[in-house]
């Protein structure tokens, strides 16, 4: 009965290394990497530094200059979305769908300033490597970084050093931020775009 009971045992206990070793080595292929995309990103900025434009449709635009509004939407905010507003639409189109809209141009010099603060953040939560493929900046106000060694596949951890971003982006530049988090770029991308009322767009 002892000898039946030791074998059984060890037989468990191998099948349980067996199956817990399984995992293991698919998760140590795995990456844990979060894409981070900033919400109307032209158009926060232009309401965090104009309070007046809080709840009024604002679109910014790409003036071409040959007249008022000829140009394209580069960024609008909620509010002018809801209007139907969209990114790349001709302006004028915008304002006939939005006719109190407040239009701007944009200021991308300024804009850039504000992303560089907040690259730096989103860089500051990344792994650390010696070649610093860790964070990539994808454009002005999207960035991917790799957390795969601090959460240690942890994806409950990842979640948390998600809202620890959105927080510090929110208390040092009063702006707010979509977060995905995923095995590798692409699904990250998609999961921040689920709940980022932007899409795409800057
Ligand atoms: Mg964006």
């Amino acid at each position: 009965m002892n000898t039946i009971y030791r074998d059984s045992s060890l037989n468990r206990r191998r099948m349980r290394d067996n199956y817990t070793n399984l995992p293991s080595l698919f998760f140590s292929m795995q990456r844990v990497v979060l894409h981070v995309d900033m919400d109307y990103f032209y158009a926060a900025i232009e309401e965090r530094e104009n309070p007046e434009l809080q709840g009024k449709a604002v679109v910014v635009c790409m003036l071409s200059g040959r007249s008022e509004l000829s140009g394209a939407v580069s960024t609008c905010n909620y509010v002018a979305r809801e209007a139907g507003v969209r990114a790349g639409m001709p302006c004028s189109r915008a304002k006939k769908l939005s006719p109190d809209a407040v239009f701007l141009p944009v200021r991308k010099d300024f804009y850039t300033s504000v992303s560089d603060r907040i690259m730096e953040i989103l860089r500051s939560y990344a792994d650390v490597r010696e070649n610093g493929d860790a964070f990539e900046q994808i454009s002005i106000d999207e960035a991917f970084l790799e957390i795969t060694e601090k959460t240690g596949w942890d994806f409950s951890l990842a979640f948390d050093i998600g809202n620890q971003i959105k927080k510090e982006i929110k208390e040092r530049e009063k702006l707010t931020c979509s977060v995905g988090i995923g095995p590798n770029k692409l699904i990250a991308k998609m999961a921040s775009s689920v709940k980022n009322p932007t899409g795409s767009q800057s």
